[in-house]
């Protein structure tokens, strides 16, 4: 099951205050939830945090799950910066967008084609998922923009690529978002193609911008 945005967010923020911090408990006032808050009973009832009555801390069986929602937010960060090359005040607010809809699936990609990065924008360290340890076995160029996709191609959205936020958001609620599942039916005169049930058609500078994994 898909833990909630808000219950991410818990998550990432316990593991950062006690991973890196070095703090023992943090407060439900610092976490701005309180105890019969869903995302905190979502997290109870999954063992992954304990709440003592005014401060919660990670339990083991919730460490692997708040690392990994580091991780995606940091990588998230990343591709901001380094892909869409979104400046400070924009990355952060895609940044806590984009990290939920990273799937699991293009995680290991994306890190991939931004080199397995170690740090964020911020210089935080970007905990190593499975792809940064055996890099040499992922290193491959599995990524093509959709303009230079043929017909009947089928994949995923690996990620969007552009310097305008206001279409990088267009491209979005559209839904095309990473991980999602694409067909290329037609190139010309403009790129029409199946998401899902939904036929959508682009020019051909919009098809640049979007990039996909063929054959996923
Ligand atoms: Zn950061
Ligand atoms: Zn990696």
């Amino acid at each position: 099951m898909r833990l909630s945005n808000k219950a991410e967010e818990i998550l990432e923020y316990l593991w950062i205050m006690i991973r890196e911090m070095g703090e023992e408990r943090v407060s439900l006032k610092e976490l701005k939830t309180d105890r019969d808050a869903p995302e905190i009973q979502e997290l109870m009832s999954l063992n992954y945090i304990d709440v003592s009555p005014d401060s919660a801390t990670l339990r083991e069986e919730g460490m692997g799950e708040a690392e990994s929602a580091v991780r995606r937010h940091r990588l998230a960060e990343r591709l901001m910066v380094d892909v869409f090359d979104l400046d400070r005040g924009l990355m952060e607010e895609n940044a806590c967008l984009f990290e939920h809809l990273l799937r699991r699936e293009v995680e290991e990609s994306i890190c991939t084609l931004l080199g397995h990065p170690g740090v964020c924008p911020h210089n935080r360290p970007i905990p190593a998922g499975r792809c940064c340890r055996d890099s040499v076995k992922t290193a491959r160029n599995i990524v093509s923009s959709l303009a230079d996709v043929k017909r009947g191609v089928k994949g995923r959205v690996a990620y969007l690529h552009t310097r305008d936020n206001k279409k990088l958001q267009k491209l979005m609620t559209m839904g095309i978002l990473p991980g999602v599942t694409i067909e290329v039916m037609q190139t010309f005169p403009s790129y029409v193609f199946r998401l899902g049930h939904t036929q959508i058609a682009v020019d051909k500078e919009m098809a640049t911008d979007i990039f996909m994994m063929p054959g996923r």
